[in-house]
């Protein structure tokens, strides 16, 4: 309440056509005013053991308490407690890793439970402008990386969590052979038949023999990453899938967005099925440890922004591309995985700035 008081007193009615997703990164000076905020929070944020931790929860049927997956600390920072707004009903815990900084809820969903959270009625709203704004934002992704995407034509492409197909009928139309695998039978049922050449399937990837084979050029895992509760399992076993010079790309919520840092619990990333929060701190730990030879990030200034359609003014399009590039990357995160060295050397080049992983 405060910290709007203080934007009125400080910026008057200057930027209240910006929207809410855009405005800490236009408003002069407010970039690092958040910053600030962030390190007091968690300066101030007590850290205790596991046991103390489990004491002040209540743990549900299908929940599980963990220590942090990337560094093993079982040290705990509770942070926040997000919730979907009144009538929502839920809500859950995020802590901070006090060694390596990693976000995650706590209690978490319990593997075997996971198919709960999307056995039904989980793809109705994959539909119309949401398709569209969802197949633009995969669009401006794969230009991000240009030229991985440019040309499918005898390339291999697994679409991990691939919902109702949004992605793969692109991959289909660029040439690539593709499949998908998803948890939800409906939304299985409802790509098969929108796509032509592409299959999806349902269930695990080693459950499907075509994708146990693996020899996949291009993994691709959109808005997958913060839903899966054993992300070290999973990423072996994409870096088993992948030929020589294969490549993983990630989009997911940034846990180091100014908008988390500016509000809280509020954040759009903590949404009701969202299980861990990556930054391009802790995704390097992950991919390290799962066998990847090299990682590069493609900052996201926003889907308008980048298609050209916002109505921001020039120049402050301009200011918040700048402070996107300062801060942290952008509210969402962009990331390409590379194998191996045959990778790294056959995708590296360009604009792309690769960091080599070292187990
Ligand atoms: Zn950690």
């Amino acid at each position: 309440m405060a910290y709007r008081w203080l934007g009125r007193l400080a910026y008057g009615s200057r930027y209240d056509r910006v929207p809410w997703g855009q405005r800490v990164y236009v408003r002069p000076g407010e970039r690092l005013i958040r910053e600030a905020q962030w390190q007091r929070l968690i300066r101030r944020a007590p850290v205790m053991t596991l046991e103390e931790y489990r004491r002040l929860r209540a743990l549900g049927e299908i929940e599980e308490f963990l220590s942090c997956m990337m560094c093993g600390e079982s040290r705990q920072q509770p942070l926040f407690e997000p919730t979907g707004g009144t009538g929502k009903g839920w809500r859950y815990h995020v802590v901070r890793c006090p060694s390596c900084g990693f976000l995650y809820r706590n209690p978490n969903v319990r593997p075997e439970r996971l198919g709960d959270l999307y056995a039904s009625g989980y793809s109705n709203f994959l539909s119309g402008k949401y398709a569209a704004n969802r197949q633009r934002r995969y669009d401006l992704t794969m230009k991000a990386f240009s030229p991985v995407f440019d040309e499918g034509k005898e390339r291999r492409l697994l679409d991990f969590g691939s919902g109702v197909g949004l992605f793969l009928e692109l991959a289909e139309r660029r040439g690539f052979d593709a499949y998908g695998v998803d948890l939800s039978p409906e939304s299985v049922e409802q790509a098969n038949q929108r796509l032509s050449r592409a299959r999806t399937y349902f269930g695990a990837p080693e459950d499907v023999p075509e994708i146990a084979a693996g020899g996949f050029d291009v993994i691709t895992l959109w808005s997958v990453l913060a839903h899966l509760p054993r992300p070290l399992e999973d990423f072996r076993k994409f870096r088993s899938l992948l030929a020589p010079g294969g490549v993983l790309l990630i989009l997911t919520v940034n846990a180091q967005s100014l908008l988390l840092k500016a509000y809280g619990p509020k954040w759009s990333g903590f949404t009701k099925n969202h299980l861990m929060f990556y930054s391009s701190k802790t995704v390097p730990t992950l991919l390290a440890r799962t066998g990847f030879a090299g990682v590069a990030f493609a900052p996201h200034y926003g889907d308008t922004i980048e298609a050209g359609t916002t109505a921001l003014h020039p120049d402050l399009s301009k200011r918040l591309r700048r402070n996107v590039d300062r801060s942290d990357g952008g509210n969402m995160m962009r990331v390409l995985a590379f194998a191996d060295e045959e990778a790294i050397g056959r995708w590296g080049g360009g604009p792309l700035t690769v960091h080599r992983l070292h187990a």
